[in-house]
């Protein structure tokens, strides 16, 4: 006797409960073909045989949308909704940080100008409420980024 584990990744099918918030417990539609009730009931057999009891070694999660931004995580144990969920509606990125990146410039002068510019942009963005003032924060902040990196690639003032 030892521990063992299944990976599955698979497509298709309709499943259910797409309502349940994290924490919330899973509500099965008993559908045939519904691939969240097929793993939940899998799950139970595992717990009806005493092969799933709940110790620390041991997990079943089902992951809806596997690597994806918006993926939704199950806990087949517990039967409760763990990350995420269908109906999250999550603020969208500031469209302006993504200008503040550097990885892409070509000489390390270059990075180095960007590198603080960057880092006060992520300050603003976790510390300043968002709003029209935080987006020109952003914005001049932006195009004094840009004029340091030029600065770095100017010819010598006449
Ligand atoms: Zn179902």
């Amino acid at each position: 006797m030892g521990d063992f584990r299944i990976d599955i990744t698979a497509t298709g099918g309709h499943g259910c409960d797409r309502t349940a918030q994290p924490g919330d417990d899973l509500k099965s539609c008993g559908g045939a073909s519904c691939p969240d009730c097929l793993a939940r009931a899998f799950v139970a057999s595992l717990k009806g045989l005493g092969m799933l009891t709940g110790q620390p070694n041991q997990k079943a999660t089902l992951t809806h949308w596997p690597n994806q931004a918006g993926q939704v995580v199950d806990d087949l144990v517990e039967g409760k909704r763990k990350h995420r969920s269908f109906t999250a509606k999550e603020e969208p990125e500031e469209f302006l940080a993504q200008f503040f990146t550097f990885a892409h410039l070509t000489t390390p002068q270059m990075r180095d100008a960007s590198r603080p510019f960057a880092e006060l942009a992520m300050l603003i963005l976790a510390r300043i409420p968002r709003n029209p003032e935080r987006t020109a924060a952003l914005r001049k902040l932006l195009e004094a980024k840009d004029c340091a990196v030029r600065a770095m690639v100017a010819k010598a003032a006449p």
